[in-house]
């Protein structure tokens, strides 16, 4: 058997073949761009281009592609052959530094929000050198940005690599004021926990709502759910342990570092985790990771399902985003120190995400928010649709000592003024670990939970990233201006706390209890992709997105459209799959048992002098439920007729969220009702039981 130490990254154009295939000038100038972001001279791209070609072609690759992140959420990918005519009527294989660095995909039916005029539909594609070019099913995969003719970011690339740029910028300033003058860039680094369900193909291919929208739509509570609690880290059964394998190789050979795999809460729902890495990279390979995963369940007589909410009453699929920030010269920002003055800066950056949080709610909200999302947040297994901060008690006790002036700390109990010489040393581990909270710090690191597990991570950490860039730079402002460094700081962090303290929650997060307080403490529940997605044009996000450099106004109006448009159609969808399978599948199916189950009563009439109680009250059960099916159809199909004369597409979102959505709710409640009353034999397609515990 093959070691994974040899065929880890073994389809990547890493480091390591770099330095082997390139002259040491060529690779000397690809690193600079690299690392500092340098322009890449014509030259050095061929000669890039051509290692490229020829490694790639050794590896059994025809082809290569510009693949890229549109606003779809998915990847995208156009293969061009390296093929090239030669007189002699043969081939040969080419591939110029002018193809590597630029690609102009027709651009034109991925969602731009009406960015790019129909004049104008070309868009082009650019090499992104930070993130390694691989090879997949006799691909070369160059990853790259996507922009319209005039500049502006088509894809989630672009504003992710600007807002780690301003996060870097703003990070770099605070730290200068510590006396640390030798950081070049700053970094935030992602760990992105991947849930996922695991169900048979045979069975998925008979459930129209799964193929056409990766849920199921219909489906009564099985005898059993994930009430036991024993599938949650339980021994993984033959078949997924094969398919967990084989994943892991795949995933390692293009050099992604899956670590951590087990069984989820719900049965069939399974978890990977990676060990983190740079932002960008790590959004890459998460996007990568999601496509494999599918793949690999193909050969396996599998299907992944990423969707949020599979499965009705039990728990939905998330992915927790770890992120941090460090120094290019390795140290973690959001770690606590050896020292009062390595913590007096940790508290600053923490202090920092505080406010972050606090003030751009809304923003992280909505970053996460699809129509496969809306069912998780705030259903009983995913935090809420409201934020909060868990920080565990010794951070919050000492922060409270901050804010009040009071003492902190055991047998000293000494004061908290935040010089940087008094500040008692705190334990790195926050030992309670609290598994409801949306935004948990977590020892050195905040976990945010809220992500949806088909999200790109991009969105929320360019949120994320953008909100703590703006803070860091009111900080920044207001303590270079200080004469007094310490007691600015102290002032500072203390006002911080006093202001923004209401984000902080260490309690049950799934308690309803919670959701009160939180209201009275003023915190947003905005528990809609409706509801949350247009703030995302407020003045006030507007205008730190747009100081911060990640966005133009007109891509924050892009992005909302194509964001709620995405929200629209998606439950569109679903819509016309549930009339679909209403009409086609589940009434008739009821309806034949029914008039079976009467016909049944005549035979029994004919041989015994019986009422027939059992089928008389059976027939007339689901009779009734038929005619309550038939009329939530006829509903539902009116919505659908009604959503299409509504133009503007908020107005569409808030009609799908108080019409539509209803409408479905309603005619599952009477399908699922049916189910539990129909024969199975009659039943047309898998029913839950089977479907989650089928594999
Ligand atoms: P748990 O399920 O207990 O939260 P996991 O081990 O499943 O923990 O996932 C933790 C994730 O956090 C991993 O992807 C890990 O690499 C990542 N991580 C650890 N340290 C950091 C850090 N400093 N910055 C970002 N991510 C981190
Ligand atoms: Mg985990």
């Amino acid at each position: 058997m093959e070691k994974v130490t040899e065929y880890f990254g073994s389809m990547v154009f890493d480091e390591r073949i770099m330095k082997a295939t390139l002259s040491e000038k060529v690779y000397k100038s690809l690193k600079r761009t690299i690392d500092r972001g340098t322009p890449l001279d014509i030259s050095v791209a061929n000669a890039v281009a051509a290692a490229m070609k020829d490694w790639a072609i050794e590896k059994g690759a025809t082809h290569y592609t510009h693949w890229f992140q549109p606003m779809t959420g998915v990847t995208a990918e156009k293969h061009d052959s390296f093929i090239t005519p030669a007189p002699d009527g043969r081939v040969i294989m080419e591939f110029s530094g002018k193809e590597l660095v630029k690609g102009e995909p027709d651009a034109s039916s991925f969602p731009s929000g009406g960015l790019r005029a129909t004049f104008e539909a070309r868009g082009y594609t650019a090499w992104d050198p930070t993130s390694y070019a691989f090879i997949k099913d006799g691909t070369l995969y160059i990853p790259t940005a996507f922009c319209s003719y005039t500049g502006e970011a088509l894809d989630k690339k672009v504003p992710l690599l600007r807002s780690m740029e301003a996060l870097s910028r703003q990070a770099i300033r605070v730290l200068k004021l510590f006396g640390n003058d030798t950081v070049r860039s700053v970094r935030c680094s992602v760990g992105p926990e991947q849930e996922y369900f695991l169900v048979d193909r045979e069975m998925w291919k008979k459930r129209k709502d799964l193929v056409m929208t990766g849920r199921t739509l219909f489906g009564a509570k099985p005898p059993k759910g994930q009430e036991m609690e024993d599938h949650y880290f339980g021994s993984i059964k033959t078949r997924v342990a094969e398919y967990m394998a084989d994943l892991d190789k795949e995933l390692w050979k293009l050099g992604i570092l899956a670590k951590t795999k087990h069984n989820e809460v719900a049965p069939a729902q399974h978890e990977l985790a990676p060990i983190y890495k740079t932002t960008n990279i790590a959004a890459d390979h998460n996007q990568l990771t999601m496509e494999v995963m599918k793949k690999v369940a193909e050969k396996h007589g599998l299907v992944c399902l990423l969707h949020e909410k599979p499965f009705e009453g039990v728990n939905g699929s998330g992915k927790h985003n770890n992120w941090s920030i460090s120094t290019d010269t390795g140290i973690n920002l959001l770690s606590p120190g050896e020292t009062p003055y390595e913590n007096a800066q940790f508290l600053l950056f923490l202090a920092a995400v505080i406010k972050a949080v606090d003030e751009y709610q809304d923003l992280l909200r909505l970053s996460v928010a699809t129509a496969g999302n809306d069912h998780r947040l705030g259903a009983n297994e995913a935090p809420p649709a409201v934020i909060s901060i868990f920080l565990g008690d010794e951070l919050t006790e000492i922060l409270e000592a901050i804010e009040n002036d009071t003492p902190y700390g055991g047998a000293t109990k000494e004061k908290m003024k935040l010089g940087v010489d008094v500040l008692p040393q705190f334990s790195k581990d926050t030992t309670d670990r609290n598994r409801t909270s949306p935004f948990a710090f977590t020892g050195n690191k905040f976990e945010f939970r809220m992500l949806g597990s088909s999200n790109s991570i991009s969105c929320a950490n360019i949120h994320l990233n953008g909100a703590v860039a703006e803070v860091l730079e009111k900080f920044a402002d207001e303590l270079e201006k200080a004469s007094d460094f310490e007691s600015a700081l102290h002032e500072l962090i203390k006002r911080t706390i006093k202001e923004h303290k209401r984000i902080i929650f260490n309690g049950n997060g799934y308690d309803d209890k919670w959701i009160a307080e939180a209201e009275k403490r003023g915190l947003s529940n905005l528990k809609t992709t409706a509801d949350c997605m247009p703030k995302i044009c407020d003045k006030k996000n507007v205008e730190m997105l747009t100081r911060q450099g990640i966005f133009t106004e007109a891509e924050i109006q892009s992005r909302c459209e194509i964001m709620l448009e995405n929200y629209v159609k998606s439950v569109n969808i679903e819509a016309a799959t549930m009339i679909d399978m209403a009409r086609k599948e589940i009434i008739p199916a009821v309806s034949k048992f029914a008039s079976d189950t009467a016909s049944a009563v005549a035979v029994k009439k004919s041989v015994c002098d019986s009422a027939c109680r059992y089928e008389t009250r059976l027939v007339s059960e689901l009779t009734d439920l038929i005619d309550q099916m038939d009329e939530a159809t006829t509903r539902l199909e009116a919505v659908v007729e009604e959503l299409k004369k509504i133009e503007d597409v908020r107005s569409q979102s808030e009609f799908v969220r108080d019409e539509m959505l209803p409408s479905m709710d309603k005619l599952r409640a009477a399908a699922d009702e049916a189910e539990t009353k129909t024969a199975s034999e009659y039943y047309p397609f898998p029913a839950y039981d089977e479907l989650l515990f089928g594999v």
